[in-house]
């Protein structure tokens, strides 16, 4: 199954007979391979997809699509172990996590699968005489390209949003983590899914990504990765106007008022940057405290840093290795160049003895203060690193937390009632967490960003209507 495609419900060599290799972040040694999908791949998926559509998918009624999405959602929960033993070894996320994985997937899918026969259009008030309704349909034909950061979590929200739309689905995972898709997608095989519902195209961004965002059978994109590759699907996208989705990066910021409940918020706070090892989209990778509390908030934070402690996914730690060489570069220049520009690193983790040397492993770090202008103050780091700010009042933090190229979620710790509702209004992003946060957490609650994270919401009811077309319908009856 691994080294072939899923398309039109067989699994296919890529035509050009070519695989990809799949390292292990753990170890760093190739221990499988995939398929390397290209433009002729993704067109044969595609092809597959539109039959569908035209086919036995389009035909089902809401409520059968609805059964088989459940149907789904049991078989990953009756897989879930084996699952996210896959996930851990393909991404190098601790087990636990890979676990949590698993389970979120498998809930997007109930969630989707109960769904689907609840969308639905309105009558509107017009003219009398007339009659006028709208119903939504699906776009036809929807591309999904993922990244490796969450692979189950992240097909689970968008495919299983598309699916229960209606559309026919053709998934390309990220090439560092493909193995769970996969194995996804056998799943849909086995409880009935109609062939060509749900493809499964693995393969490089630039081969098979790039050939399904400019192929003209595509009728609506979902991208969750980088800025810059969102930038690059758009352009493609326009080419033939069609909607697309993005879910692009963040720096998210957790604000700190004095008034809060430090024992509440302090687990949040480190959990919100070490999850993932910081390789979440909406990781809390800003910490902005009020001057009064800011000591004793880094010292606290500090402390838990000194006891994080970072290895396998089996040793299933506070981290894994990050999920490949050049990120683990990109990370350790941040915390280089961190050190050149004299920011002090407050507390660092500590990489468990006995890791496999060839692993992508980096010591969760903290740093504080930082200024808001810096690097560590404006750019996704996307590893386990936290800069700390300080601020003296709200205006001011609200200035700083909105201050970034980005706005994806915000966290508000503040026990005073006026000012969650004043923050939650102010704060530039697509999610506010007040007293609370979660990094990637809850299916049902629409996700997104605004500015450079990006447009459009996936998770929750939201979803559907991103992965539908509206159609107006006015009958003149007299
Ligand atoms: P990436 O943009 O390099 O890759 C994402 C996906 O796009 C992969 O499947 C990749 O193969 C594909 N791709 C690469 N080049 C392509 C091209 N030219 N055309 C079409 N597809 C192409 O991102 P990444 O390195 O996998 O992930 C890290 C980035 O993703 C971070 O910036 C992170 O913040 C962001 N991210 C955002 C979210 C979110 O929900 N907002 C979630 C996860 C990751």
């Amino acid at each position: 199954m691994t080294t072939k495609l899923l398309i039109a419900g067989d699994w296919r060599e890529a035509l050009s007979g070519d695989t990809i290799p799949v390292l292990d972040p753990s170890d760093g040694a190739e221990y499988a391979r995939i398929g390397r999908g290209g433009a002729p791949d993704v067109d044969r998926a595609v092809k597959a997809a539109r039959a569908a559509q035209d086919g036995a998918w389009g035909r089902m009624p809401a409520v059968e699509r609805g059964r088989l999405l459940v149907k789904l959602s049991h078989a990953i929960a009756a897989n879930a172990e084996e699952l996210a033993r896959i996930e851990a070894r393909d991404t190098g996320k601790p087990l636990k996590q890979a676990r949590a994985d698993s389970l979120a997937c498998a809930r997007y899918f109930e969630f989707y699968g109960g769904a689907a026969d609840k969308l639905h259009g309105e009558t509107l008030p017009y003219q009398p005489g007339y009659t006028v309704m709208t119903i939504r349909e699906p776009h036809g034909v929807t591309g999904h390209i993922i990244p490796w950061n969450y692979p189950m979590q992240i097909l689970g929200r968008s495919v299983g949003a598309a699916l229960a739309a209606g559309n026919a689905c053709v998934l390309k995972p990220a090439e560092d983590a493909s193995m769970s898709s996969l194995r996804i997608g056998e799943l849909a095989m086995e409880v009935g899914f109609p062939p060509g519902a749900i493809n499964v195209v693995p393969g490089y961004g630039e081969e098979a990504g790039a050939a399904l965002s400019a192929h003209p059978g595509i009728d609506h994109i979902s991208f969750t990765g980088s800025p810059e590759v969102g930038t690059l699907v758009q352009q493609a996208a326009a080419r033939h106007n069609i909607p697309v989705t993005m879910e692009l990066g963040g720096k998210s910021p957790q604000l700190v008022f004095a008034d809060a409940n430090l024992d509440e918020a302090l687990p949040f706070i480190t959990g919100a940057i070490i999850q993932n090892a910081g390789q979440t989209c909406s990781a809390g990778s800003r910490l902005l405290v009020e001057a009064k509390v800011y000591d004793r908030v880094a010292e606290a934070v500090s402390q838990r840093f000194k006891t994080l402690r970072v290895g396998p996914w089996d040793m299933d730690l506070d981290c894994g290795p990050l999920i490949n060489k050049q990120q683990k570069t990109r990370v350790d220049g941040f915390i280089d160049g961190a050190r050149k520009d004299g920011v002090a690193k407050l507390a660092e983790g500590a990489i468990a003895p006995n890791t496999p040397p060839g692993g992508y492993y980096v010591a969760p770090s903290f740093f504080g203060p930082v200024t808001p202008e810096s690097k560590l103050g404006q750019e996704e780091v996307f590893g386990p690193v936290l800069a700390a700010i300080r601020f003296a009042d709200e205006a001011e933090a609200v200035r700083i937390a909105n201050g970034t190229a980005y706005g994806l979620v915000a966290g508000v710790w503040t026990q005073n009632g006026g000012r969650q509702l004043r923050l939650a209004r102010a704060l530039r992003c697509g999610q506010v967490f007040v007293n609370n946060y979660g990094a990637g957490g809850g299916v049902e609650l629409p996700f997104g960003g605004v500015k450079r994270s990006g447009f459009g919401r996936e998770k929750g009811f939201e979803a559907l209507y991103g992965f539908t077309a509206l159609k107006t319908i006015a009958i003149k009856h007299g």
